[in-house]
């Protein structure tokens, strides 16, 4: 027998089945992790197929050495899945696997966790310790409680007396595994009475398809998805819970865990490898049914799926930026269809993009308007802020803004104030000249910190000395452009100055649980003031928070992207379901410089339908997704003149193309990407639009095309998320 085998080495010239003999001693199917001969060298590789026969010389083809597992470890679903996923965002077979499997285990860098544990050997002569009062300790502890980890009697007692007892054959060792729990929070299960609009979303998702959730925040989606879920285990079949990595708080975790107990594992980025490597296997073995994570849990290794539920549709971080990328949603249909099973996204937001394939009838619309409490959504103001300046207030902040703050401050309620970006301020920038800092190997604009007081480069990382004097004109008017998280909250410091003012951003939770422990502070006190980028966006539930804030909502409008508009949407409605989310009223105070743009009229009003309504007129009209297909090809290299000539052959070639599908092709260049280069790689890319019609066909053409760069990584996008 023989096997096609996919080296587990991510390389363009290794993208392709290679054939070994199967030794008759060796009992390997389909999915088997094998070491094989490749080269000198010995590689380990994934079996995808085994047949009788095979095209290679018989006199030289090479035979698999052993298996890694005896089972296989890529299940049936997932080898089908790899071909799928291979085709659609036209990824090689081992970036692909990759995703399949975690690093540790492919690595072999995690494995199991064997703890020692002490117990008594048998009945102890007392009489023998009357001297040794350490050594009686220990045998009347282990007396009392049975067995003891080792490691915590040498913590308690000291090395030597445990030692002395082991030696004495005292003690008795044993080996037992032991799992590593991921931390989460403990909490009662909230048991609610499902409300009627509940029990509706429920029995409307009754067999495979593709459901869309359109519930206002605090309609109570949760307890749907839950309910869900616990059909599902009750049928014998298994979940998959997606949440995007961001609103993945210890609340969202704890509420899972608390309803369904070990049946979930779970797999997000902060888990040690340790963790991860047990969660998985959990979910491998069946121990564990349910995963619930962010992204990569959509290849959570379950199969008889029963479900698969992806909550906060909208959010951008289903789609990988990174290579290999891939949308979590089409992979999340794929396995749906597999298994024969409903597919439930979730949102108060949708995207455009699935609330036109609902409209065509291609998902099926589920819609809870209301908030499970029977509360109003809390009343959205917005405040011109040009207005604010005739006035003669330059400040950051309303003078609305302020008096509502004062208003939390007086009843001991709580606020959260958003703003888009975090340090202390933007950019550095000369007042005389116009000079911005920029990042030496990254063509990026420098951030400020005020906290370490350097300048830093946001894609790489690089940090550089605060500038005093422009390196350009020599004047010493260099300043920070706009305001950051860091700057309100001293500013607010000023103001309240009595108030507890937390703040979370990328720099305060960088720790180990530094999200959690801002959290506790901030549940725990009244008034306090969270002031937050994104992070607090999402997820939250605080029953006091009466009064949200959102300071430069115009920021996610000039991004200069179709999708731009749509984002401050979903950004708007997201933040405000913050407040007023119990017994209290909310408000929100909606800071803007152009009021009068269409998306706060619709914003204010929650009014996704009439916003939808807008932005597929205007989409339509300007042929932009989903109405079109936006393809980026991203070519990147250390040398630009090998960047540069790869794209001008790509090009080439893509000419071609456009000759034969001239109907289909809407708009075709080539250019430098907007950044010109990251971590002193050059970027240039290829932008074309496609109509509809063929754009699948022309799509594969187009990546063709794209085949003859070797040297330069190629990043190929659909309708890519940003465009620099
Ligand atoms: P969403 O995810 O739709 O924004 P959540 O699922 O977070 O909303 O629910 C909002 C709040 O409403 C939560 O505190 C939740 O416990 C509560 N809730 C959910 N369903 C009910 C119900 N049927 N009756 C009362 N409270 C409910
Ligand atoms: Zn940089
Ligand atoms: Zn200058």
């Amino acid at each position: 027998m023989f096997a096609s085998v996919i080296i587990d080495q991510d390389t363009k010239a290794l993208n392709r089945e290679f054939d070994y003999r199967i030794p008759s001693e060796l009992k390997i199917e389909k999915g088997f992790r094998v070491l094989v001969p490749f080269g000198q060298r010995t590689v380990q590789g994934f079996v995808v197929d085994v047949k009788e026969t095979t095209d290679v010389d018989l006199k030289k083809i090479k035979s698999i050495y052993s298996a890694v597992e005896d089972y296989p470890i890529i299940k049936p679903e997932m080898l089908e899945l790899m071909k799928f996923m291979c085709q659609k965002f036209h990824l090689r077979l081992t970036s692909v696997l990759r995703l399949f499997i975690p690093s540790e285990i492919r690595e072999g860098k995690a494995r199991e966790l064997f703890v020692k544990w002490a117990t008594l050997a048998g009945e102890v002569d007392m009489e023998k310790f009357n001297r040794a009062k350490v050594q009686r300790k220990i045998i009347e502890k282990l007396q009392n409680q049975g067995k003891i980890k080792l490691l915590d009697l040498k913590d308690e007692f000291g090395q030597s007396a445990v030692k002395a007892l082991i030696d004495k054959g005292v003690i008795k060792l044993e080996l037992e595994k032991q799992r590593r729990v991921p931390h989460s929070t403990k909490q009662e299960d909230k048991k609610v009475q499902l409300n009627d609009m509940q029990k509706r979303a429920i029995a409307a998702v009754s067999d495979s398809g593709v459901y869309l959730l359109h519930g206002v925040t605090g309609s109570g989606k949760t307890e749907v998805y839950m309910h869900l879920i616990s059909k599902v285990l009750a049928e014998g079949k298994n979940a998959v819970m997606l949440v995007p990595e961001i609103s993945l708080t210890p609340q969202v975790m704890s509420t899972f865990k608390a309803r369904f107990g070990d049946s979930i594992a779970l797999l997000h980025s902060s888990l040690s490898a340790g963790e991860r490597f047990d969660e998985w296997r959990r979910l491998f073995t069946g121990d564990a049914r349910v995963a619930v994570g962010a992204r990569s849990a959509i290849f959570a290794p379950l199969d008889k799926l029963g479900i698969i539920i992806v909550d906060e549709q909208h959010e951008q971080s289903y789609i990988s930026e990174s290579n290999p990328r891939y949308d979590t949603f089409d992979v999340a249909k794929f396995r749906a269809h597999y298994n024969g099973c409903p597919l439930v996204v979730g949102s108060a937001t949708p995207s455009v993009d699935i609330y036109q394939q609902a409209k065509e009838g291609k998902v099926k619309l589920i819609e809870m308007p209301t908030r499970a409490n029977g509360k109003e959504l809390p009343k959205i103001q917005i405040i011109d802020m040009m207005n604010e300046l005739r006035m003669g207030n330059s400040s950051i902040f309303s003078t609305q803004l302020i008096a509502d703050l004062a208003n939390v401050v007086n009843e001991k309620k709580q606020a959260m104030i958003f703003m888009n970006r975090r340090g202390f301020s933007s950019f550095m920038m000369c007042r005389e000249c116009g000079y911005l800092a920029k990042c030496t190997d990254c063509d990026v604009n420098l951030v400020y910190h005020r906290e370490d007081n350097r300048l830093k480069c946001h894609y790489c990382g690089k940090q550089y000395k605060v500038l005093d004097r422009c390196p350009n004109c020599g004047s010493d008017k260099i300043k920070q452009g706009a305001v950051g998280t860091e700057r309100i909250v001293s500013e607010l410091k000023e103001i309240f100055k009595d108030v507890k003012i937390l703040r979370m951003d990328n720099d305060t939770t960088s720790r180990k649980n530094g999200h959690e422990k801002i959290l506790e502070e901030f549940r725990s006190t009244k008034p306090a003031i969270l002031v937050g980028t994104q992070m607090i966006a999402k997820g939250h539930d605080f029953e006091d928070v009466t009064l949200v804030g959102i300071i430069d909502a115009d920021q996610s409008l000039y991004r200069g992207d179709y999708r731009s508009t749509e984002r401050c949407f979903q950004l708007i409605t997201q933040v405000s379901g913050r407040a007023g989310r119990s017994k209290f009223e909310g408000k929100v105070d909606l800071q803007t410089y152009s009021p009068r743009h269409y998306v706060y009229k619709f914003a204010a009003n929650y009014d996704y339908k009439g916003f939808f309504k807008k932005e597929e007129n205007l989409r339509k009209t300007a042929a932009f997704p989903p109405f079109s297909k936006i393809i980026r090809i991203l070519f990147a290299h250390s040398d630009e003149n090998v960047v540069r000539d790869e794209l001008k052959s790509c090009y080439n070639k893509l000419l071609k193309v456009r000759e034969r599908y001239f109907d289909d092709i809407i708009y075709m260049d080539a250019m430098k990407s907007p950044i010109k280069k990251i971590k002193n790689s050059y970027r240039y890319q290829v932008v074309v639009r496609l109509k509809l019609d063929h754009c699948d066909e022309v799509e594969n053409e187009i990546f063709k095309c794209t085949e003859g760069a070797l040297k330069s990584s190629v990043f190929f996008e659909v309708n890519p998320e940003s465009m620099s």
